[in-house]
């Protein structure tokens, strides 16, 4: 293992591209601190689904979105099996993590007030460096010095196949169809929202994992580390 210097990494990419199985991996390989962005949208969407701060039409009540967030407890907690999302003592890291949740995240993470409110926890937690945080804009808009940026992105059909079989295997029945239709959606409102659209930094190394293996895409960054920062030991 090589030690390498406290740095942020920023991993950035379109829905279902395996940015948190490859940034866990890294994580663990160069002992850093993994961030999962994403689950600090997809908390918030929870709660305002929960008190009816979101139709089902994805109509949002803006006004009580705001206030909500003055007060909304939303925090990670580090349990044996990793990093858990919580609403106040709640464990919520499974009801994250549904399609009803992944049909509204993206316009909820469109309001500016939820991004200023999911961009403070995530520069507080990166102040302290070593850290590696996957998202759409953290190359970009939360992290733009971040010393090493990569973006990822993978084929639609190979992305909506990951995804539907990480639902199957969670007991989930989803229809693959609708699971290509929201990641097209997503991808669509994140890259062309207002504040801080989800788009390649210029500095970001690309991956294409479309025809790689998690281990080949870690052997990938490996080089890329030791090319940039060399061996600390
Ligand atoms: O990464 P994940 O698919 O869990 O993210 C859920 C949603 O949260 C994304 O589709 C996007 O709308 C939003 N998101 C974002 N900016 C980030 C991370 C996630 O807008 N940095």
């Amino acid at each position: 293992m090589y030690r390498i210097p406290d740095i942020v990494i920023a991993v950035d990419g379109y829905s279902s591209t395996g940015k948190s199985s490859f940034a866990k991996l890294v994580a663990k390989e160069f002992s850093l601190l993994y961030l999962d962005s994403g689950a600090l949208y997809r908390g918030v969407t929870l709660y305002a689904q929960e008190n009816g701060i979101i139709d089902g039409d994805n109509n949002i009540d803006e006004p009580a979105l705001k206030k909500a967030l003055e007060s909304l407890d939303l925090h990670f907690l580090s349990t044996q099996q990793g990093s858990v999302m919580c609403i106040g003592d709640r464990v919520v890291e499974k009801e994250i993590r549904t399609m009803a949740v992944s049909s509204s995240v993206s316009p909820i993470a469109a309001v500016p007030a939820v991004r200023n409110f999911v961009d403070e926890k995530l520069r507080e937690a990166g102040a302290k460096k070593r850290v590696i945080m996957d998202g759409r804009d953290i190359g970009t808009a939360v992290f733009p010095d971040a010393e090493l940026k990569i973006f990822m992105t993978a084929s639609d059909e190979v992305r909506a196949q990951r995804r539907y079989d990480e639902l199957v295997a969670k007991g989930d029945n989803p229809d693959i169809n609708e699971v290509l239709k929201n990641l097209k959606e997503r991808d669509y409102i994140d890259s062309h929202r207002e504040m801080s659209p989800l788009t390649q930094a210029k500095d970001a190394f690309v991956l294409d994992n479309t025809n790689m293996t998690l281990k080949e895409e870690v052997t990938w960054m490996e080089g890329l580390i030791r090319g940039k920062f060399g061996i600390l030991e």
